[in-house]
């Protein structure tokens, strides 16, 4: 055990970058904290654009070689990867859920699997791309979906190994090398994976994480001249900054970012499952891009569904995010928590009603909150919050249900409650959204298309259009004459 390794519930985690297949310690360090009870975790190496331009350079390296080998070699070792996720996911669960307090229990049935998935899910996807010739007037056309080069991937702290793996398992699929960089709050699991893609044969420089800050580290992987590509999920404002870096040398930009998404529920909707909705909200402490954070009931049976909300939601238990029986954690952060509350107390001030919640809780706990008496054109409304915060406003038809769900400049997800399936087409037809749910939420499959419009993203991710994004696409037209005759 070196210096630089730290033990997290058991398990031995290295705190320095992994580039080019070695373990870099930069001269500074972070503290890394624990949201469940404001511990240090331990002290990570704090890069800069020295080790950005490292890793940078080992997967330049690296990328001919990863490049040149075969579809179903580059299948077998991220098969390799998901196998070896698998093998360590007790230890990836505990120590993801130390780093960013996110549920214990999720972290073991849902979200770790679904990390062993994106790698299976890709390779088996790579593996089914179309490379059909075609003849254009006795010509052959020959498309092929030529690897891009070094990718920067740079993911949040609210489920930092699923979103990295979203975009690490497609970029290799398809023949790139990769610099990972995950958000300083939860740098953890990414030196894991590290390690598990090294044990499965992925070879050095393949792979490469950087640890550190945005605006340091991260801003110089995002004006490299040499990166091709660049998929960022986060912020609206830090996605706006990456965009400008990402002009100065044309490099290609995949953005996955806000919400502010709607629940529509009709007075024709199943209730109860309409209020299991919309309490599902509150999952992750909120912390979810994709939560339906406004809730809008129709007039007639606003105060039922407010009466069974109430009512479902002070069953909620609220607690350490590794105890089984806990339904909602910390928030990751005390800048997050101060971020939650200015919020909630503007929105008051405003004239807002807490119905329930409205304040914080020891430690990094937010009370989940429900405001109503809330204008349309407000911040609450209007602004992505990322804490466990609803608000609920009501309409009298159809029309004011989508004028209303549409009015924000996001456009991630929508979610729609009614019992008759014509309204369900008529309105689903008009929402502004990537993804929209009926009388479902969270429902995700890798094959379906994902992203955001307006200010929630640029690009869509999963099946065939993570490669479109990954992949140089290349038509090569050879003439049916002009061959030697030896
Ligand atoms: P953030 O924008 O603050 O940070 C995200 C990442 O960007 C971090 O790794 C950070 O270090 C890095 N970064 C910051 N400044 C940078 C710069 N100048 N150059 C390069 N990198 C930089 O976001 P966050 O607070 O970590 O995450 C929360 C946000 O992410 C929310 O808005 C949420 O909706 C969004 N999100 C979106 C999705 C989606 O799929 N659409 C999924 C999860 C989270």
């Amino acid at each position: 055990m070196t210096d630089h390794t730290i033990t997290v519930a058991g398990t031995a985690v290295d705190t320095r970058h992994w580039i080019g297949g070695e373990r870099v310690a930069s001269a500074e360090t972070f503290t890394d904290v624990s949201p469940i009870d404001q511990s240090a975790i331990g002290e990570i190496s704090r890069g800069t654009a020295t080790e950005a331009a490292a890793a940078v350079a080992a997967a330049k390296a690296a990328f001919p070689g990863w490049a040149a080998t075969t579809w179903t070699e580059r299948a077998r070792i991220l098969h390799a990867v998901a196998d070896g996720v698998e093998k360590r996911l007790e230890d990836l669960a505990i120590v993801e859920t130390t780093d960013n307090g996110a549920l214990l229990r999720s972290h073991r049935r849902g979200v770790m699997p679904r990390v062993a998935h994106n790698f299976r899910f890709f390779a088996d996807w790579l593996l089914r791309l179309d490379h059909d010739d075609f003849e254009t007037r006795g010509h052959t056309n020959h498309v092929s979906w030529d690897p891009a080069g070094p990718c920067v991937l740079i993911t949040p702290w609210n489920a930092p190994l699923m979103l990295a793996t979203w975009k690490v398992a497609p970029a290799l699929a398809a023949g790139n090398t990769v610099i990972l960089k995950p958000a300083e709050w939860s740098p953890l699991t990414a030196s894991l994976l590290a390690d598990i893609a090294a044990e499965a044969g992925l070879p050095a420089g393949v792979l490469n994480v950087v640890q550190g800050y945005g605006a340091e580290v991260g801003s110089a992987l995002v004006s490299h001249p040499d990166v091709r590509r660049i998929s960022f999920t986060g912020s609206v404002p830090t996605a706006k900054r990456i965009a400008e870096s990402a002009a100065a040398n044309l490099t290609p930009l995949s953005l996955e970012l806000g919400g502010k998404s709607p629940l529509l529920v009709f007075a024709d909707a199943d209730l109860d499952l309409a209020t299991d909705l919309a309490v599902e909200q509150y999952d992750n402490a909120g912390q979810v891009c994709l939560a339906a954070t406004r809730i809008l009931v129709e007039e007639s049976v606003a105060d039922e569904f407010t009466r069974r909300f109430v009512e479902k939601a002070a069953r909620l238990d609220q607690g350490d995010p590794r105890d089984e029986a806990t339904d909602i954690g910390p928030n990751i952060h005390a800048r997050q928590l101060e971020k939650i509350d200015g919020f909630v107390q503007r929105a008051v001030a405003a004239g807002a009603r807490a119905v329930i919640g409205g304040h914080r809780k020891d430690g990094l706990y937010y009370a989940p909150t429900l405001l109503t008496d809330v204008a349309q054109d407000s911040e609450i409304v209007q602004e992505e919050v990322f804490g466990p915060v609803l608000t609920l406003q009501t309409f009298s038809d159809e029309e004011e249900a989508v004028r209303l769900a549409n009015d924000t400049r996001f456009g991630l997800a929508a979610t729609v409650a009614t019992g008759d399936r014509e309204r369900a087409d008529r309105v689903t037809a008009q929402l502004v959204a990537g993804t929209v749910w009926v009388n479902c939420f969270f429902v995700r499959d890798l094959q379906a298309p994902f992203g955001g419009s307006r200010h929630s993203g640029v690009g869509r991710e999963g099946g065939t259009w993570s490669f479109d994004f990954y992949c140089d696409l290349k038509n090569t037209v050879t003439a049916p004459k002009g061959w030697k005759d030896h």
